[in-house]
């Protein structure tokens, strides 16, 4: 009696397909545009950044501003969602 127990091979060739669905998400590109705090708010601005953002077209653009307190909507405060992209787009332009 020999015994040849060997161990299963797995199967190949079931991999599940990839499919990327991340198009809903975001169908559109936000438009991001920096402008120049002094002209939007005043020579008195403490603001360091203005930056326009418009998520979607079919919205107005939110008003994100940088200053000592941090990154805040103007409209929505800090937790409007305009904000992260703002932020990034500040992070790509730093020198
Ligand atoms: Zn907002």
């Amino acid at each position: 009696m020999s015994p040849a127990s060997r161990p299963a091979k797995p199967t190949p060739g079931s991999s599940p397909a990839i499919t990327a669905k991340q198009m809903d998400m975001f169908p559109e590109q936000p438009v991001v545009e920096r402008l120049d705090p002094v002209a939007v708010v005043g020579p008195r601005t403490g603001a360091t950044a203005v930056i326009r953002v418009r998520l979607r077209s079919v919205e107005s653009p939110h008003l994100i501003f940088h200053d000592r307190h941090g990154w805040y909507c103007d409209t929505h405060g800090p937790g409007c969602e305009a904000v992260p992209v703002a932020r990034e787009s500040q992070h790509d332009a730093a020198p």
